[in-house]
């Protein structure tokens, strides 16, 4: 008899739900996370009175009371829900372009209307027809991504959902700016609009329209303790500090791993929620030569480079209007895009105001804000090891020029800063180029041609997260447990 039914390394989000899940079902599960604490990317961490948020910028999934959506559900199903706060945002995001336009879009389809017709008279009608398609083609992509026979999807997703979102844009609007603002969330995906499929726009701006965007009371990393809390509840087990460093094959199957103490665990089942390149790579020879071909030619994603600033002063006093305010250099995406690969000042900033809805993580008075731009890892390829803290710390700053656009003088409020690069993120995660959302998010990775999640290659070993599934809380969340319940429809078999 195998130790486990199941292994599962890495305690990301996806590692998490696979694991709770499967834990919770009766299987005997075994956790185990190279890191000290769960959670991935899903994590915080204190600096003097602050608490800092990694990675929540807004939790996609959650939906009001009476409009409740996915991970409400998935939250109850896995025991979490009543050790989970949500705290809403009433705004999608402010947008700046100095010299171009400040615009604050509210999470509401017919204020947001409102708002683009105000700011860019004349196009009224034009939005609405847009917002339109982003719901027409949102409805039938998820409609098809839950299994609808293509003959039965109505054919204006096939027809608009894989354009480039650049090319929609332009079919329904003459003016860039307002292009700009509503194609603000490229950034989350990482592809500019000129390469980005417009369905991923869509399912974004749909899912934050109509459902809101949400922060956690306590940060994500309230989330992660849950999902652990409610995993040992069950009767898991967790090893913190340890690394798999093979998973074992006999016969071309996973029947285990080896930790990096030596010790090997024997499963009937293994999910791995690290990278893929790493996952196979503990493989060794048992990967297919067909896994091989397809990874090389699959690119390593975007990372991300945060400042981390504890302020002492309020929002309010900051200037802060919206938890989520985005400040770029100019209009032109491409080029920004293009900045990710390099260690020119920043010229786009996600910033996140985490205490205009307190999310508790910073003292009575004062604020926590991160500012973030996407990178690339080889932006750091000539940095020397002795160069280092200097050049991150020379280009937190540039980040902190472009917010002083809608904060002068933050610079006088900081009390705490911490800096995370893609070497950062490398070193936490264990992921290739410090890569936050697995592969480049383009549209050959799109779900239309690749299922990673369902093929392994490799009997008794499945995959779960962000290099599997598309980057992001909600969809690593959800892919955790999709593959967990597939896991023990199979075992039961
Ligand atoms: C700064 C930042 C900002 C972000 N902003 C947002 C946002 O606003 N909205 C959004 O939706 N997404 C955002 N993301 C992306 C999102 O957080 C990730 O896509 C998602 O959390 C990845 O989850 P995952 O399940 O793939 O696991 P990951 O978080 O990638 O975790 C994988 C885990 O596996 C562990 N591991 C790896 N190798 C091994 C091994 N050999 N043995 C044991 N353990 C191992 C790692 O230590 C890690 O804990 C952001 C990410 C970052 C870093």
């Amino acid at each position: 008899m195998s130790d486990f039914d199941a292994v599962v390394i890495g305690a990301g989000n996806a590692g998490l739900t696979a694991a709770t899940t499967l834990q919770r079902a009766g299987l005997r599960t075994l956790l185990v996370e190279r890191h000290s604490i769960p959670g991935g990317c899903a994590t915080s961490f204190r600096r003097g009175r602050y608490e800092f948020e990694v990675a929540l910028h807004q939790l996609s999934g959650i939906g009001s009371e009476g409009q409740e959506f996915s991970l409400r559900g998935l939250f109850e199903k896995l025991g979490v829900i009543d050790r989970l706060d949500f705290v809403q945002e009433h705004d999608l995001y402010r947008a700046v372009v100095p010299g171009e336009y400040d615009v604050t879009l509210p999470a509401d389809w017919a204020a947001a209307v409102d708002v683009l017709s105000d700011a860019f008279p004349g196009n009224r009608e034009r939005v609405e027809r847009f917002f339109q398609l982003v719901k027409d083609t949102t409805i039938w992509q998820m409609a098809a991504m839950r299994g609808l026979p293509p003959e039965q999807v109505d054919p204006t997703y096939f027809r608009q959902g894989l354009r480039p979102l650049s090319e929609v844009l332009d079919d329904h609007f003459d003016d860039p700016r307002l292009k700009s603002v509503l194609a603000t969330y490229w950034t989350y995906a990482g592809q500019p609009p000129s390469r980005l499929a417009f369905q991923d726009l869509a399912l974004m701006l749909f899912a934050y329209l109509e459902f809101k965007p949400w922060h956690i009371r306590g940060g994500s990393q309230a989330m992660s303790s849950a999902f652990l809390d409610s995993f040992l509840a069950a009767g898991g087990e967790v090893r913190f500090n340890t690394a798999v460093e093979a998973i074992l094959t006999e016969r071309g199957r996973a029947v285990g791993v080896r930790l990096d103490d030596g010790q090997e665990v024997s499963a009937r089942d293994v999910i791995s929620n690290a990278s893929l390149p790493l996952t196979y790579a503990m493989l060794g020879d048992a990967v297919p030569t067909t896994v091989r071909n397809d990874l090389a030619t699959r690119r390593i994603g975007v990372s991300g480079f945060v400042l981390h600033m504890g302020l002492d002063a309020t929002p309010a006093e900051l200037g802060f209007t919206t938890s989520t305010t985005f400040v770029n250099a100019d209009l032109d995406e491409d080029r920004l895009h293009a900045s990710w690969h390099t260690l020119e000042p920043a010229r786009g900033i996600c910033v996140s105001s985490y205490d205009v809805a307190p999310i508790g993580f910073a003292p009575s008075g004062a604020t926590h804000v991160s500012l973030m731009t996407l990178q690339y890892a080889d932006a750091w390829d000539k940095v020397s090891p002795g160069e280092y803290a200097r050049a991150k710390f020379a280009y937190a700053e540039t980040l902190l020029d472009r917010v002083e656009v809608i904060t002068p003088g933050i610079r006088d409020a900081i009390e705490e800063v911490d800096v995370a690069t893609p070497m950062t993120m490398s070193r936490y995660l264990g992921h290739p180029g410090g890569a936050i959302y697995g592969y480049d998010q383009d549209r050959t990775e799109n779900w239309l041609f690749r299922n990673s999640e369902r093929e392994t290659h490799v009997p008794g070993l499945h995959l779960a997260g962000s290099w599997v599934a598309t980057g992001g809380f909600q969809p690593t969340l959800e892919s955790g447990h999709r593959v967990a319940r597939r896991l023990l429809r199979h075992q039961a078999a």
